[in-house]
């Protein structure tokens, strides 16, 4: 595997720029209506046909600065705005998707000069507002040929977000998802990550609650109909430890072993959950 050639950041770089991401989240659940959420999945198609024209553009050869022109040309053509770009944080968030390249979990800065490669795996967020709401939604995918552990590793990553999904329904709690994605990582031998976690979404990328990787059945919110959940399973091969770069956003695995993330914006509703992030 190709080396990172980006220096890591000091531990207090790192904290900082954890700190900073911290700071932008919203307190307090907030249910919305039927109403409201119609118009986030109207956020969340839009969002995700930006994935899913980055995702044909994904090939050996492409910078991630193109991918990123070509989530941004999608979600202008559709009246909406990206929610990533200007983000707060250690500085405002450069670009309209993060894409992470094989040992980067999440909040990689698209740029030119960063060539996608036969083998590698690559992972994609991005976030749409539209009529004031948010929509949020990643994916991993392989390039070309790929390892049977990396193969292995995007499989497990993807199922954990639907087991997480099965348990987005009233009566349920927050730590019936987190352990359930927890539970199906681990019997495989993964890890998931500790310092980052799903979130609430809504007016804000970032509310209350916080939905970790990892937890109890049973513990944390009690889910009621009208929250919508970011879900998004974080994956590392080799450990939960992670390192943060020199450039302040960029998240890696700190043994440089693979990663993987998928996510869906997901309402809780009487009828089960229902995935936004959806064509
Ligand atoms: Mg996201
Ligand atoms: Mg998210």
């Amino acid at each position: 595997m190709r080396r990172n050639t980006l220096l890591r950041a000091s531990r207090r770089i790192a904290a900082r720029a954890r700190d900073a991401w911290r700071r932008t989240w919203r307190k307090g659940v907030r249910i919305k209506s039927p109403e409201e959420i119609a118009i986030m999945r109207q956020a969340g198609r839009i969002n995700a046909l930006a994935l899913q024209a980055v995702r044909e553009a994904i090939r050996p050869g492409v910078s991630t600065a193109e991918l990123d022109a070509i989530a941004e040309e999608v979600i202008r053509r559709h009246g909406a705005k990206p929610a990533f770009k200007g983000y707060p944080g250690p500085y405002p968030f450069p670009a309209t998707i993060t894409v992470c390249i094989n040992e980067e979990l999440v909040h990689g800065i698209p740029r030119e000069d960063r060539i996608i490669q036969e083998g590698d795996i690559v992972s994609v967020d991005c976030g749409t507002i539209y009529k004031g709401f948010v929509a949020d939604a990643a994916f991993t995918v392989g390039v070309g040929n790929i390892s049977p552990l990396a193969r292995k590793l995007l499989q497990v990553t993807e199922e954990a977000l639907y087991k997480g999904i099965q348990q987005a329904r009233p009566g349920r709690y927050t730590g019936d998802i987190s352990a359930a994605i927890q539970a199906h990582v681990e019997k495989h031998g993964f890890h998931v990550v500790r310092e980052y976690t799903g979130h609430g979404i809504g007016r804000w990328m970032h509310e209350d609650p916080a939905v970790p990787n990892f937890g109890e059945p049973g513990t944390g919110e009690r889910l009621r109909p009208g929250m919508v959940l970011a879900l998004e399973p974080m994956v590392l091969v080799g450990t939960p430890e992670t390192e943060v770069l020199e450039d302040e956003w960029t998240v890696v695995s700190a043994d440089g072993s693979l990663t993987a993330h998928f996510e869906h914006t997901v309402a809780v509703t009487e009828f089960g959950p229902q995935i936004l992030t959806k064509l």
